[in-house]
């Protein structure tokens, strides 16, 4: 256990990153089936492998959220045309993420723009260097610093930039009239999640960032997040969104205690289960409560 835990901080932070793809990919792979969900007022999602694809169709317009793996991301566009005769207006991409962002090159000959925060390029070409997958890359090419807001026939559409979270360049996507927000991954339901700390993340940030989210929208908002537990909802209301807000409070307090009794990172990261989280799961062997108060580690002490 206290080997392969210094084992697994020792590897670099890409590797980190490529794992939690390949973790995730590899655990899709075995439930490789797609699927169409309708959610309220021509908002639903689409599940396949690798973050939640969100999408809004209305009668003249048609708005994308996130684009997984190419393969996942055929049957999700094939799904869209059966849907709606309309060309596709916008894809959004959450944050640079391979599993929310290899299948543009899928969507690109179909939508008219591909929108993110002015962040995430640069996160997404660094990614594919140290990664060697420059020649297959189709990036966002509508960028914005805060805020853009789309008004079609009959939906408003709508993104936020709230500062660093789970990557420096994560957006919430809203479909106002539907009354549908996609948190991208700032929300893992029941997961413990994936902090990209390397790429930008904070996860200080990301706990304001949720209580605003839910502040914000209306208290019958169903919410699309990025992952979920087996067994627990890729959608849900804001009982789940600040349970994870809670969930990171917790990891944060137990990192500062431990930090002001004088533990080192290795005693911290010890920790199996977080008090009043026990419904938190490990998307992996590599994505554990032990890795993010690892991470939380890092940030906390990187500020003190
Ligand atoms: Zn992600």
């Amino acid at each position: 256990m206290e080997i392969s835990r210094r084992g697994f901080l020792a590897v670099s932070s890409l590797a980190i990153g490529a794992a939690c793809a390949g973790d995730l990919r590899l655990r899709a792979q075995e439930a490789p089936a797609t699927k169409f969900q309708d959610l309220r007022g021509g908002a639903g999602i689409f599940t396949g492998r690798g973050g939640t694809i969100g999408w809004v169709i209305t009668r003249d317009n048609t708005v994308v959220v996130d684009s997984q793996y190419p393969d996942t991301a055929k049957a999700c566009l094939a799904g869209l045309r059966s849907r709606a005769a309309h060309p596709i207006d916008f894809l959004l991409n959450t944050h640079h993420h391979v599993d929310h962002t290899a299948g543009n090159p899928i969507f690109r000959p179909a939508v008219t723009q591909i929108v993110a925060q002015r962040g995430e390029p640069a996160l997404q070409r660094r990614y594919a260097v140290q990664t060697s997958t420059t020649a297959t890359q189709v990036y966002p090419d509508t960028l914005f610093d805060t805020d853009w807001k789309m008004v079609l026939t009959s939906e408003t559409v709508l993104a936020h930039y709230y500062g660093p979270g789970h990557t420096g360049a994560d957006i919430v996507v809203t479909f106002q009239n539907a009354g549908v927000v996609h948190m991208g991954d700032l929300v893992w339901n029941r997961w413990h999640p994936f902090v990209d700390r390397p790429y930008g993340a904070s996860i200080v940030n990301w706990v304001t960032t949720l209580g605003q989210v839910t502040a914000r929208y209306p208290a019958d908002t169903i919410y699309i997040f990025g992952h979920a537990k087996p067994g627990a909802s890729v959608t849900g209301t804001q009982a789940d969104v600040l349970h994870f807000r809670d969930y990171f409070t917790a990891v944060l307090d137990y990192v500062r205690r431990g930090m002001e009794r004088g533990q080192s990172k290795d005693e911290i990261t010890k920790l199996d289960v977080l008090p009043g989280f026990e419904d938190f799961e490990a998307p992996s062997k590599t994505l554990t409560l032990g890795a993010v108060l690892g991470v939380a580690y890092d940030e906390l002490n990187a500020k003190a």
